[in-house]
């Protein structure tokens, strides 16, 4: 039976969930706001199903295998600039979706949570597209996606590597309708701040049409926290001024696994994974307009194959996937916890969002100072240049 006897040991994936032959375990809610299985005794009859399909206590080993590497621009230009990076994900999708099947991924609902969900039209796709940063509820995905199996659908499934791998080993064998991608992922925060954040936010932007994590309105190279009112964007911050932004980048609120992260490796058991490529001009300079370029790591046959049939919906330039993973630390390494995790999260159970915002990301002149030192050097078009410098330092 399936035991957390420490944080870390769990990245919420709900395949023990799933997997339980009794529904004796149940996702609950800790102070945090994240998600994590309890067991009714009394139910269980001790068959560890659970921890069988458990992706951390039971994992998979890394198994080296040929990939291909693509980079990848949406050929429509407003998904591209609707996505975070080129609009890979809706094109993989759209190939789905054409063959009749149906996606899943994470979208906001009516109150702005993030929630796994499926979708069965192309128009649909836009609920998915843009990273959230917040750990998305999966409820009872893994469950749908095996009846839509079962029913000889085709099924595109996308989420956080923990996430797919967890979907993988409650699935137990390969099916030859199931396409999975996964992202690379820095961490995922927790689903309380975000919920103190639209509550800060709220008063000043009542009732968005829609919150992107990954705005382009300054472009690609500076992305930003955008609420949309009334189909304008009323609210565009970056990294350094935004406080969910900075909570998410300083690593203090993610899920504790996140922290030693055994889902950081180059093989996975996805068909693609897919991520960001500031440095598109170090591969081509010719994609370098900056409106956003996918990568896509392809792991399996079946993947390669449908990359052909992407072609029809999107540009993908083939290039080395060594190269493509090279010095891509999120890829490999855990984030490391901020000292200050601890207090923030207590904190945040406790204070408003404006209270909790306000101490630790307050609005200092050195953060209004550097704000409009990277608005100048934006209008100026510097910024893009000492970019792709600092990129080339940090080896990305
Ligand atoms: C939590 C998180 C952390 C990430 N960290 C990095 C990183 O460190 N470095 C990097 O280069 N790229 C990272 N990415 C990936 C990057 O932000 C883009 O999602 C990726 O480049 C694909 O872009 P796209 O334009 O092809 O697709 P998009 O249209 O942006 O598609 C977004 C895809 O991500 C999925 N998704 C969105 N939010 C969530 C969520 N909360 N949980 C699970 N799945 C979600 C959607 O289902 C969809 O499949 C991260 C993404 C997420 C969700
Ligand atoms: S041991 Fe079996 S019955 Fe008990 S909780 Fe785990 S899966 Fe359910
Ligand atoms: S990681 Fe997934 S399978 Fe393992 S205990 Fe947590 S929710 Fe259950
Ligand atoms: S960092 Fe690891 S544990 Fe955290 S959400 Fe991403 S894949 Fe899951």
């Amino acid at each position: 039976m399936i035991e957390i006897n420490k944080k870390q040991d769990c990245c919420g994936c709900t395949a023990c969930e799933a997997i339980c032959p009794k529904d004796a375990i149940v996702m609950k809610e800790d102070n945090e706001g994240f998600l994590y299985p309890t067991v009714d005794k009394s139910r269980c009859v001790e068959c560890n199903a659970c921890y069988m399909v458990c992706p951390i206590q039971s994992p998979v080993t890394e198994e080296e295998k040929p990939q291909k590497a693509y980079l990848v621009q949406h050929s429509d230009e407003k998904v591209r600039l609707d996505s975070s990076a080129g609009g890979a994900f809706t094109a993989i999708a759209t190939v789905v979706l054409q063959k009749g099947g149906v996606v899943f991924g994470a979208a906001y609902d009516e109150n702005f949570h993030v929630q796994h969900t499926y979708v069965e039209t192309v128009n649909e796709l836009k609920r998915f597209r843009n990273s959230k940063y917040v750990q998305s509820k999966l409820g009872d995905s893994f469950c749908l996606v095996k009846d839509f199996l079962k029913k000889d659908r085709w099924v595109c499934f996308s989420g956080t590597p923990c996430q797919i791998e967890g979907l993988s080993k409650f699935l137990r064998k390969p099916y030859e309708k199931l396409i999975l991608v996964d992202v690379v992922c820095h961490g995922i925060p927790s689903p309380l701040v975000w919920n103190k954040y639209l509550e800060y936010q709220e008063k000043s932007f009542p009732n968005p049409d829609n919150i992107r994590f990954r705005d382009k309105f300054y472009g690609y190279k500076y992305s930003t926290m955008s609420i949309i009112q009334d189909g304008k964007n009323v609210y565009h911050a970056g990294s350094q001024l935004d406080p969910m932004l900075r909570a998410f980048f300083s690593d203090t609120c993610d899920r504790p696994s996140c922290y030693m992260c055994p889902f950081k490796k180059r093989y996975r058991v996805s068909d693609f994974t897919i991520w960001d490529c500031f440095s598109v001009y170090d591969f081509d300079k010719k994609l370098d307009d900056d409106k956003g370029t996918t990568r896509v790591l392809c792991h399996s046959p079946k993947g390669a194959d449908l990359i052909q049939e992407v072609k029809e919906y999107a540009k993908c330039e083939e290039v080395s996937s060594d190269k493509l993973v090279a010095g891509v630390k999120e890829m490999f390494e855990s984030v490391p916890m901020n000292p200050k995790r601890t207090v923030f999260m207590t904190d945040a159970a406790n204070l408003s969002g404006k209270e909790l915002f306000e101490k630790y990301y307050p609005v200092t002149n050195k953060v209004k100072v550097k704000t409009a030192i990277r608005k100048m050097l934006l209008v100026t078009g510097i910024y893009g240049t000492m970019k792709k410098y600092l990129n080339r330092v940090r080896g990305r």
